[in-house]
Parts: C-alpha cells; structure tokens; sequence
C-alpha cells in the first residue's frame, strides 16, 4: 500500500465516523433571521408535535426531524442532513477513488469468460 491509498483511506474512515455520529437530530430553534421575517409562521411537526425551522423534514426511520434533510441512509446509520452533508459528501468521494483503485480485476471479470484462466471460469 502506498501513501496516496493510506491517506484517502485515513480520509475515508474520518469522514464515515464524522457523518455517523453527528448529531442530525438537533434543530436550531432560535434563528435570528426568521424573527425579522414578515409573517413568518412556526411550523410543527405533526409527529414530533415540535416547532421545526424551515426546510426540516421528518424522518420516519429515525423518528426524529431533520434540518435540510437528504435522505436516510443505511450504510451509515444515520440521516444527512446540514450538519453532516460535507462528511457525507467527502466520505461517498474518497470511497468510490479506493473502490475504482484497488478493485479494478473485478470490473473485468465480466468482459473475459475464457476457460483457460481459472479466474474466470464459472464451475459451481
Ligand atoms: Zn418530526
Ligand atoms: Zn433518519
């Protein structure tokens, strides 16, 4: 392994446990821009029955709202949102350069059925 692959490997780890385990969960309930808005309304969730800020969305998994919710995602657990999009972004990056670097030979798998090499021959 050469020191470009362990650093974005280091890079990968840092930003899957940065975007795991931030805390999506917790709104910003006084903005101080909203409070000069002209007839701006406090919305609630239904299913919290909380004040949320604006662009937060309910997460059914979780069961908790979400500022500038993405989407829930399984492999890390937890939901993106404002507080871990750039994580999440970074951590999606870094994966797909070590994936497209060290497997490479699977990509090519499906190209080449030859009998001859035993890599690719598909005796079960
Ligand atoms: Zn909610
Ligand atoms: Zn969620």
């Amino acid at each position: 392994m050469n020191n470009f692959m362990f650093l974005i490997m280091l890079l990968d780890c840092l930003a899957f446990f940065i975007c795991t385990f931030t805390n999506v969960h917790e709104l910003e309930q006084d903005l101080p821009y909203l409070k000069e808005v002209v007839g701006f309304k406090k919305t609630y969730c239904k299913k919290c029955s909380n004040y949320k800020p604006e662009r937060t969305h309910h997460c059914s998994v979780c069961d908790k709202c979400v500022q500038k919710m993405d989407h829930h995602c399984p492999w890390i657990v937890n939901c993106v949102g404002q507080r871990n999009h750039k994580s999440f972004l970074l951590f999606t990056i870094y994966s797909m350069v070590i994936f497209s670097i060290t497997n490479k030979p699977i990509f090519s798998l499906g190209l080449s059925f030859s009998s001859s090499d035993p890599m690719t021959t598909t005796n079960f």
